[in-house]
């Protein structure tokens, strides 16, 4: 077991690695009941370390030591202490070698941490800090090894045996018995180490790197799998492309691998040369994966990938700098896929993410800059801030900076610091030192926690002709920093006339061919920026682009959020618009009787929407989503849970039936027939469709009903079969809700993948999901506790997106997600960790739920031996 004291680790105590280990040979024997590991490691002082300490620390963790050997020779009980978590040799010279045999029990391993079996195979992982769990080493980032590892297991159950790097021999042994021997030729932290053993399927493929090397390609999966790999290899393939042109990154080793596990914590894992990943992030078929899942895997087989640079080559020195790769790749990955589709639906997808997700966070007790300066548990700090926020702050430097000296400091990052392990600081440096510009103030956002409220004021000066605006930051206050100091936004701008075009905005009167777009670069409290030569009244366009992770206060009137919505040049904004307008018009509902009016201004630009075929269809898709429940939450203080989504069911309902010719002709418009194409043209045909039959189902039409009983018997694909499903499930023909829920498990039990998904259904609907209903759903025989999709499909999405069956008056949701909490605390205290998300924030709701929220986080609290996970989360939601 893991120690049960909570202790809180800083940044500041950071001291360089005392001994550093050159090389380690690896040798695992894989049984049944256990695997023995052998490890031989070459040590040698570190000559930049101030210690003279003669004493070895190594990490270890749920490990039984079986013999240590010095130099060769055995060590008596004396020699060392096995306490703990830490294994101590007392006395060691300059340079020594060492080997340490341990037991460990993979298949009782339900953390899933270190290395543990999945449906029959042997998988790890390692990150953050799971090679202890494996073996006795310095676990920490910046102690960089080569590996060299051998793995020895029955050669009829594990027919196929992996690790990184190249493999460079194998061969048969006594009883059945076989092994093959990897070398990794690049120095990396444990963290990167992997190991699989299974009887797998081989996928083969290949791919010519810029400089003309032939790469191996190879994807493992269960055989059952066989035919769902070419979406992720393909996307591979882009990805390897695309990092070669636009960022001059050449793939190193002759092989890579991607291996799909069924049990997995995270999304994916991107190891030296061995990507694993959680099967639902990497396998694919058009009758099994929906489109969103199509994106999902092309998005993340990528930024696996990325890592290989971004990551491996340049890793973090330690785990406070675990943005310097996280937010810099996913901003590679966002650069990816804005690339490979819209560029402006990619940015409002971005955006709705971090405005939802992300800035509930950085206002809840949870709240950390994005190099946080303290931490209990690591594993806490794989956030939207640290991934999201810190991609949002890559961002604004390529803003600041332009393409081509953001390119420039890339290029330097990566040869000043190839083989090293690094901080966001050094990231930054190579910026200013590519560039000339100065980002010290910059430096802020990795430091300050909270998101920045900018707030503007304009005032038209007819005489002078002058357009002034008044810009405001304010950084709010977060647990355990006050008083921020100003950044530096780049925050652009645009003004538009009454005939919506963009106006010259002239900073000095005297400027000719002043652009129509700027990016002003707020570094005070306040600045007043004056615009010459305005002849009328203009509209601003602001933060265009979404150009800093801010919230924007503008007292706009519904006028200029439609004008905004029909003619502002900048996309973003024109959708960013509209979610304001329909805000603006759910939250005027919100408490007011049933018969109060809805704008009907809504309606007009609603139905605009549907009609105008001139518009661009991939962002009518996205306009017509209204503002979610969980980020109207977000927006309010003491929010009122059941008053916010009835007052957006409401509008959503007056809208539906207001436009119900309209989204028929929808419906129709964009029905397609032929074999299904995962390009952005035919996904947007599809959501449009599925958007209407949604609305249409929303307020129990008749022909609506038809139209999905006939989709979700005739669809050719997983995206317009479970959209007819979802939309069914969330109307109130409860007879079709039945039958077609029991017809869809009927034809998908047999994929593991498509159950998660009517799993998540059923508990995201507030029709269906009554908490009765999710209490049967975690009885169904194919739900499983130890498997962290199905928690995710039932007890997170129950938790995370029904908000009206969650936060039902009697505080049973609360009730239920504090039990299960409980339950997983001690079989997968990581997972239990995040499922506490959705209470944390309670002090933001009316009373009603505030109440019944702390309750359920105190009889969490109050579980005894709380594991390190969990207990850092409730305890500083608990604080004062
Ligand atoms: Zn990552």
């Amino acid at each position: 077991m893991r120690t049960q004291e909570h202790r809180t680790i800083y940044l500041n105590e950071y001291r360089v690695p005392v001994f550093l280990v050159d090389h380690v040979a690896l040798r695992f024997e894989l049984f049944e009941d256990g695997t023995r590991v052998h490890s031989t490691m070459k040590l040698r002082r570190n000559p930049d370390s101030e210690s003279s300490d003669t004493k070895l620390e190594l990490d270890g963790d749920s490990l039984t030591l079986e013999t240590i050997s010095l130099n060769g020779q055995t060590l008596a009980n004396g020699d060392y202490d096995d306490k703990g978590g830490k294994l101590i040799v007392h006395e060691v010279s300059d340079e020594f070698s060492l080997t340490i045999v341990t037991w460990i029990e993979p298949q009782n391993n339900t953390r899933l941490e270190g290395l543990y079996k999945s449906s029959g195979m042997f998988c790890t992982q390692c990150e953050a800090e799971g090679f202890r769990c494996i073996t006795f080493f310095p676990d920490r980032p910046d102690v960089m090894a080569r590996f060299s590892t051998r793995i020895e297991a029955d050669k009829a159950r594990y027919p196929i045996l992996l690790s990184n790097g190249n493999d460079v021999e194998r061969g048969d042994l006594d009883d059945g018995r076989h092994f093959v021997t990897w070398e990794d030729p690049f120095p990396k932290p444990s963290y990167l180490f992997a190991l699989v053993a299974g009887d797998l399927v081989e996928k083969k493929d290949s791919f010519t790197t810029m400089s003309g090397r032939e790469i191996d390609l190879r994807m493992y999966v269960e055989p059952r799998n066989s035919e769902k790999c070419d979406h992720a290899l393909d996307s591979l393939k882009r990805s390897m492309r695309w990092d070669e042109d636009v960022y001059g990154r050449e793939y190193d080793l002759d092989i890579f691998m991607i291996v799909a596990v069924d049990d997995f914590n995270m999304g994916a894992m991107e190891n030296k040369g061995l990507n694993i990943f959680n099967s639902s992030c990497v396998l694919a078929s058009s009758d099994t994966a929906t489109d969103a899942a199509y994106q999902r895997i092309e998005a993340i087989v990528a930024h696996e990938y990325f890592h290989n640079w971004s990551g491996n080559r340049v890793t973090c020195r330690d785990w406070f700098q675990l943005s310097l790769k996280e937010g810099f790749t996913v901003f590679r990955d966002s650069q990816f896929s804005s690339d490979m589709g819209s560029a402006t639906v990619k940015r409002i997808e971005d955006a709705t993410l971090l405005r939802t997700a992300q800035f509930a966070e950085d206002a809840g007790p949870m709240a950390h800059p994005v190099r946080p300066a303290s931490y209990m548990e690591i594993t806490n700090f794989y956030t939207l801030t640290i991934y999201e926020k810190g991609c949002e702050v890559v961002g604004m430097i390529h803003t600041l900076l332009g393409p081509e000296l953001f390119r420039k400091g890339s290029d330097l990052y990566f040869e000043r610091h190839d083989g090293q392990a690094v901080t966001t600081d050094d990231f930054v440096k190579a910026m200013e030192d590519a560039s000339g510009r100065d980002l010290s103030q910059f430096r802020l956002w990795y430091e300050q926690a909270g998101t920045p409220v900018i707030s503007v004021k304009d005032e038209f000066d007819v005489e002078r002709k002058i357009y002034r605006l008044n810009i405001r930051q304010q950084v709010p206050d977060t647990p355990g920093q006050r008083n921020k100091k100003p950044q530096h936004i780049p925050f652009a701008v645009g003004i538009l006339n009454s005939q919506g075009e963009d106006q010259p905005l002239k900073l000095d009167p005297a400027e000719n061919d002043a652009p129509t777009e700027r990016v002003l670069e707020l570094t005070e409290a306040e600045h007043t920026f004056e615009f010459h030569d305005i002849e009328a009244r203009p509209v601003p366009s602001l933060l265009r682009n979404f150009s800093a992770p801010v919230r924007v206060r503008y007292s706009w009137t519904r006028e200029q959020l439609i004008f905004l919505m029909n003619y502002d040049s900048d996309g973003f904004n024109r959708w960013d618009a509209g979610q304001r307008l329909a805000i603006d018009v759910v939250q005027s509902l919100v408490g007011q009787p049933s018969e109060t009016p809805v704008e009907p201004r809504l309606v007009t630009a609603y139905g605009h929407l549907l009609t105008d075929s001139g518009l661009d269809q991939a962002m009518v898709a996205k306009m017509l989503q209204l503002p979610s429940e969980a980020y109207l939450l977000e927006l309010n203080d003491a929010a009122d849970v059941q008053g916010i989504c009835e007052a957006r069911t409401r509008v959503l309902n007056h809208l539906a039936l207001s436009l119900r010719e309209e989204l028929v002709a929808c419906y129709h418009r964009n029905s397609e027939s032929g074999p299904y194409q995962p390009t952005p043209e035919a996904m947007t045909r599809r959501t449009l469709r599925n958007s209407a039959l949604g609305w249409l189902l929303q307020i129990n039409d008749e022909e609506g009903r038809v139209l999905a009983l006939k989709q979700f018997r005739e669809a050719g694909n997983m995206t317009d079969q479970s959209a007819a499903l979802r939309a069914l499930v969330n109307s109130d023909f409860e007879e079709d809700r039945a039958r077609v829920l029991a017809e869809f498990y009927q034809q998908w039990q047999h994929d593991p993948l498509v159950v998660e998904q009517w799993f998540a259904v059923q508990a995201s609907s507030p029709k269906a999901g009554s908490l009765e209903a999710v209490n049967a759903l975690l009885e169904h025989p194919a739900f499983d506790w130890k498997n962290p999709n199905k928690i995710r499909a039932v007890v997170g999405v129950f938790a995370g997106q029904n908000l009206i069956n969650f936060h039902a008056r009697d505080a049973s949701g609360y009730d239920f997600l504090a039990r299960h909490i409980i339950r997983l605390d001690d079989s997968n205290p990581q997972i239990a960790a995040r499922l506490v998300a959705p209470l944390t924030r309670w002090r933001q709701y009316a009373e009603t739920y505030r109440n019944g929220m702390k309750a359920a986080l105190e009889s969490v609290r109050d579980k005894s031996s709380l594991s390190p996970d969990v207990y850092e989360v409730v305890y500083k939601s608990l604080a004062d």
